[in-house]
């Protein structure tokens, strides 16, 4: 149950002007330029935040690297990294509502799905790399007697980290806490449109016992301070989530500068496969429902491909259509809205335009397709169904980011395969069938970093998420993220 009372409170609570954090204290711009923080909700100015550029960054990537160099943080025994992170996990926890309400404020989640998303992963993540951290071993190599061959693994230096509007909190978690528990000191550039959660978080990192100047954070545009971070050449690990178009200039700047590594999580069009042997036809469409719908479609891994076997294509989509027109968009903050706001008026004009091209390429539009809720000021649209969708389509291969789900039907396992395999993404699928030989092939065949089997979106931090083909590199979540955050290093040592 949602406290309706304390959101009632926080979700009017003034949001001060912020700063960029940088050393452990408030760094204002250095020529005093700022951005306004539109909410979604009503479109109204909620505060401003600073417009960094190459200065900031500079001066941020100079106080990280310092910190790293002065080995308060980094040299730490592992089991002193592990008390501030899992402190820090704890008061994320007592903010929890605070965080909430702030980001939904800022970015439009719908709060009963924010709160366990963002606070309630964040912590989670804070909690789990600090618990693993005292746990993780070095190895002992297979050499001759005369030798001893010892692989470690050490901290990379300064992480660079930037990151997408849709769920900061998480997905920058997902980044600064293995980082931070590797050693390393991080600079984090939050996207301009999600921006103050992070921010706290930087505090809330502080009151924890963090080091000053280990956890930096610039605000600004992606074209100012993103790219000044990314081509700073005093970054060694540069770890991104957001759009293929940026991850690709990213690459750039990498290689225009130092060539650090760059670790791309990246966009999808997931297929979600429903086969007539579904054990629950039922569960299915609801899932379908919900793992396009939630956040308003902005969800990486969201099911926006749904692949229908043929003989039950007509029955099964008349299901979706009911469940997802029995869905409630509304203010985010009022507990009763399924669907919030979308993030920005530029991420629902983008969506209505591909609600203009699908028809314009012969898409059947069956369920909503408009923005609603103009008079508020706020930036909702209606959960969006197109059926008769082909491959060769847009909204079957661009990534639109939005709650626009497009149906296809298939005819058979082969047909469904390639269908599925038929764009430039490989993040995330789903596959309903009571056959576990076909689940196994599908897994086997559909390229896609998670697939989820009977079920749709569920996940938690001990497996990796990360995508195939050009969803991306790398992977977030689970041991594996530490492999981004450190440096292996042989130590061969002649014993005889
Ligand atoms: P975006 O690529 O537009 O922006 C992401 C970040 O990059 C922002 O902080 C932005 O300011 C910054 N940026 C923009 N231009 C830049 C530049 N030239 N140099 C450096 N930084 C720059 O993405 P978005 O619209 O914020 O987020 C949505 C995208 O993120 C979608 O494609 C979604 O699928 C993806 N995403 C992926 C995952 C995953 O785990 N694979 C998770 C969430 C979101």
């Amino acid at each position: 149950m949602l406290n309706t009372e304390l959101i009632a409170t926080l979700k009017t609570a003034e949001v001060a002007p912020q700063a960029h954090i940088i050393g452990g204290r408030p760094v204002a711009n250095r020529d005093g330029q700022v951005l306004d923080v539109l909410s979604p909700r009503d479109g109204g100015v909620l505060t401003i935040i600073a417009a960094g550029g190459s200065e900031e960054i500079d001066l941020a990537v100079a106080v990280a690297r310092q910190s790293f160099e002065q080995r308060s943080w980094s040299a730490m025994p592992p089991a002193g990294r592990k008390r501030v992170l899992v402190r820090l996990a704890e008061l994320i926890e007592t903010h929890a509502y605070e965080l909430a309400v702030l980001g939904v404020r800022d970015n439009g989640t719908e709060i009963s799905m924010a709160l366990k998303a963002e606070p309630g992963s964040a912590a989670g993540t804070f909690r789990y790399y600090g618990e693993a951290i005292d746990k993780v071993y070095g190895e002992i190599a297979p050499t001759a007697a005369n030798v001893i061959g010892l692989i470690n693994r050490s901290p990379v230096g300064v992480v660079g980290a930037i990151v997408p509007w849709n769920f900061p909190l998480m997905i920058g978690a997902w980044k600064i806490a293995p980082a931070l528990a590797a050693g390393n000191s991080v600079v984090l550039k939050p996207a301009e449109t999600a921006s103050l959660t992070l921010l706290r978080l930087a505090e809330l990192a502080l009151e924890a016992g963090l080091p000053e100047g280990v956890l930096n954070v610039v605000t600004g545009r992606g074209t100012e301070a993103g790219k000044a971070l990314a081509l700073h050449r005093d970054v060694d690990v540069l770890a991104f989530t957001g759009s293929g178009v940026v991850g690709r200039k990213l690459m750039e700047y990498s290689a225009a500068s130092n060539l650090k590594a760059v670790y791309l999580e990246l966009g999808g069009k997931s297929p979600n496969v429903v086969f007539p042997d579904a054990p629950d036809l039922d569960a299915a469409a609801a899932a379908a429902v919900n793992g396009i719908f939630r956040n308003s479609g902005q969800v990486c891994v969201s099911g926006s491909r749904l692949l229908v076997h043929q003989h039950i294509h007509d029955e099964f989509l008349a299901r979706v259509v009911e469940r997802t027109e029995a869905l409630t968009v509304g203010d985010p903050l009022d507990a009763g809205s399924d669907m919030g706001a979308v993030n920005s008026a530029e991420q629902l004009d983008k969506n209505l335009g591909y609600v203009a091209s699908a028809q314009e390429d012969g898409a059947v539009l069956c369920s909503g397709g408009n923005r609603v809720l103009e008079e508020t000021g706020g930036y909702f649209m209606e959960p969006t169904i197109f059926r008769a969708v082909n491959t060769e389509m847009r909204i079957a291969q661009e990534e639109v980011f939005g709650p626009l789900l497009s149906v296809i039907p298939f005819q058979d396992e082969a047909d469904a395969i390639r269908i599925a395999n038929a764009t430039p993404y490989g993040l995330a699928a789903g596959v309903w069938t009571g056959d576990l030989g076909r689940a196994h092939r599908m897994v086997d065949r559909i390229d896609a970093g998670v697939i989820h089997v009977n079920c749709y979106g569920g996940s938690d931090i001990t497996v990796p998420l990360g995508g195939l083909k050009q969803s991306g590199n790398g992977h977030d979540k689970s041991l594996h993220a530490l492999e981004k955050y450190t440096a292996l290093k042989t130590a061969w040592i002649n014993i005889s």
